[in-house]
């Protein structure tokens, strides 16, 4: 069974050896998203890794915007992605946005034209690509490699003064256009944009590249360890050297580990983007989206996605995780503390004819059957109940003990009652179904007398408050929407959500309220949605089923 005390992984070890050998004497993450849409479950992982190293080694962690690129970047953004961290449970020591650094960055670039190890070049990105070579054949240098020191830094202002049109030239780090890793075949470290930024307006026209600015925001910020996913490895030999280079006074060390990344759905902020904006879901916080936000307002809890994120661990080689493993802990987390509740999703009316009418009698039910101390509470019942409607078969199949025609079933906490009769609507769909019952088998009575094979949920029709239920199937269909060159807007799930109208036993609810959660019997695991909840009427979010028959990965 998981518990929560933390795993150990290959990153820790190197932070508990750096703290043990006294080469830091406290480490400082960062968590550092680019705010270009909502957080996702794989963000959460490396949330968890990033504060969660923090906190176990009392150290501090920096949350970051990667606003270095002037693009249009909202600052719904900017808050979701605060919120979202904040509900998992976290807390940041400090609030950064890397914008703030473009003047150190501007003035690194410098210390590099002045070591003759940056220069300007006049081609074209074509032409920079072309001259780049390929994994087996080297690059050749550009004509305007060789240009002295005083023409670099005479041009380069010159760009961030605004005098040249975008692409016209780019500064790039001096390496070596003949290095294996292709990182270093003089990457372009600065481009012209004319394009405002959210942050600093028309002050600038040249920015920093990814790969010169991120090293430069976690040395100004004295990251100790930078933890970045596996496809920056490549990158790392240019990080060490922009560091080391651009002669900044902390060392941060980047460590790679392996995205995560699930069955059925995609797990990127553009990607998820496009499903936003083609209307295929409600909003970034749609219950089928793996957003943060979407789990949240689907029902999962802080505590659920914590410990799907430690149990994953943290490796070096990237790997898909089921998606029933993040349900696993949800049922794990919900289990001892959603009430149990009796909620028929899809309703049809049951009439016990011999009992008395216009008699309500409370029956005694279990607030937890796994748990005895939560008690009992008291349950409406009547002539008229509601089941669902599976639980009627006019001709039952092969191994189908539930009602049909002469069989008795016994209703959850209440009787036995035995299946007399049935109606059908005009199209021939079952409307109706009648029994009979027996008092003396009422539940905890202790009668054994004879046995039935199925017991059943039900409601009480005239107490039994309407409710909305929304269920849910994957957005995507395809375990893995990208392999063999797909492309995931194809393949769209058209039945991943499904509306239903039913009823739950009144007790429970009486004061529910979003993100409220219930199990419903038999049904599952329900969340209350905060967005199309009404004050007339409560519209429930299947979290997960009840039952699966997903186990454990040791
Ligand atoms: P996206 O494509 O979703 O925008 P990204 O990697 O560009 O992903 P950032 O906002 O730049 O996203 O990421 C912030 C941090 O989250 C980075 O350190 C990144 O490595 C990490 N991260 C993003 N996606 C995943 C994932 N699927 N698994 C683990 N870590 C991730
Ligand atoms: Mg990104």
């Amino acid at each position: 069974m998981p518990n929560e005390t933390s795993t150990s992984n290959f990153i820790k070890n190197i932070v508990i050896d750096d703290l043990e050998t006294g080469k830091h004497s406290g480490i400082i993450t960062r968590f550092p998203p680019e705010p270009n849409g909502y957080l996702h479950i794989g963000h959460a992982k490396s949330i968890c890794l990033n504060f969660g190293l923090a906190e176990e080694f009392n150290g501090k962690v920096n949350l970051r915007f990667d606003d270095t690129n002037p693009v249009k970047e909202d600052v719904e953004y900017v808050k979701s992605i605060q919120e979202d961290i904040k509900w998992l449970g976290f807390k940041w020591s400090n609030l950064f946005f890397a914008s703030n650094y473009f003047d150190e960055m501007y003035k690194r670039a410098v210390i590099l034209i002045n070591k003759g190890k940056a220069y300007v070049d006049d081609l074209t990105a074509d032409e920079i690509r072309e001259y780049r070579g390929t994994l087996t054949e080297p690059g050749k240098n550009s004509p305007y490699r060789e240009r002295s020191i005083e023409e670099n830094l005479d041009l380069f202002t010159r760009m961030k003064d605004g005098e040249f049109e975008d692409g016209q030239k780019v500064l790039r780090a001096k390496i070596d256009m003949a290095s294996p890793n292709i990182n270093f075949r003089d990457p372009v470290i600065y481009r012209i944009a004319h394009i405002a930024h959210h942050n600093t307006g028309d002050k600038w026209c040249v920015y920093p590249m990814y790969s010169f600015a991120h090293p430069i925001e976690d040395a100004v910020e004295g990251i100790t360890h930078s933890l970045c996913s596996l496809e920056f490895e490549d990158q790392r030999p240019l990080y060490d050297w922009v560091v080391r280079e651009t002669e900044m006074e902390n060392v941060p060390r980047q460590i790679e580990f392996a995205r995560l990344d699930m069955n059925n759905t995609v797990m990127s902020k553009r990607k998820l983007k496009q499903l936003v904006d083609a209307g295929v879901t409600d909003g970034w916080d749609d219950p089928r989206m793996p957003t943060i936000s979407g789990l949240r307002r689907r029902g999962f809890t802080p505590k659920s996605i914590r410990n799907f994120c430690e149990h994953i661990g943290v490796s070096k080689v990237n790997s898909m995780v089921d998606s029933q493993y993040l349900d696993f802990f949800l049922r794990d987390d919900l289990q001892p503390k959603a009430p149990l509740t009796l909620g028929v999703i899809k309703p049809l009316k049951l009439i016990i004819d011999n009992y008395p009418e216009d008699e309500i009698e409370m029956l005694e039910i279990e607030n937890n059957a796994k748990d005895e101390a939560q008690g009992k509470r008291l349950v409406p019942f009547s002539r008229e109940l509601y089941i669902e409607q599976d639980d009627f078969m006019e001709e039952p199949i092969k191994k189908y003990f539930r009602l049909f025609p002469g069989n008795e079933v016994r209703l959850k906490g209440g009787y036995f009652v035995r299946c007399t009769d049935f109606v059908k609507d005009e199209s021939g769909n079952v409307i109706e179904v009648h029994a009979t019952y027996d008092p003396e088998t009422k539940s905890g009575s202790g009668f054994n007398a004879r046995k039935v094979k199925s017991t059943i949920h039900w409601v009480e029709a005239s107490t039994a408050v309407p409710c909305e239920f929304r269920l849910f199937e994957p957005l995507i269909l395809d375990d893995a929407p990208e392999n063999e060159g797909k492309h995931f807007l194809d393949q769209i799930n058209p039945n991943s959500i499904e509306i239903v109208q039913g009823f739950i036993e009144p007790t429970q609810i009486k004061d529910a309220k979003p993100f409220d959660k219930f199990q419903l019997v038999r049904n599952g695991f329900f969340s209350v949605d905060d967005k199309y909840t009404t004050e007339d009427k409560l519209v429930f979010n299947r979290v997960v089923s009840l039952k699966s028959s997903f186990k454990m990965p040791k």
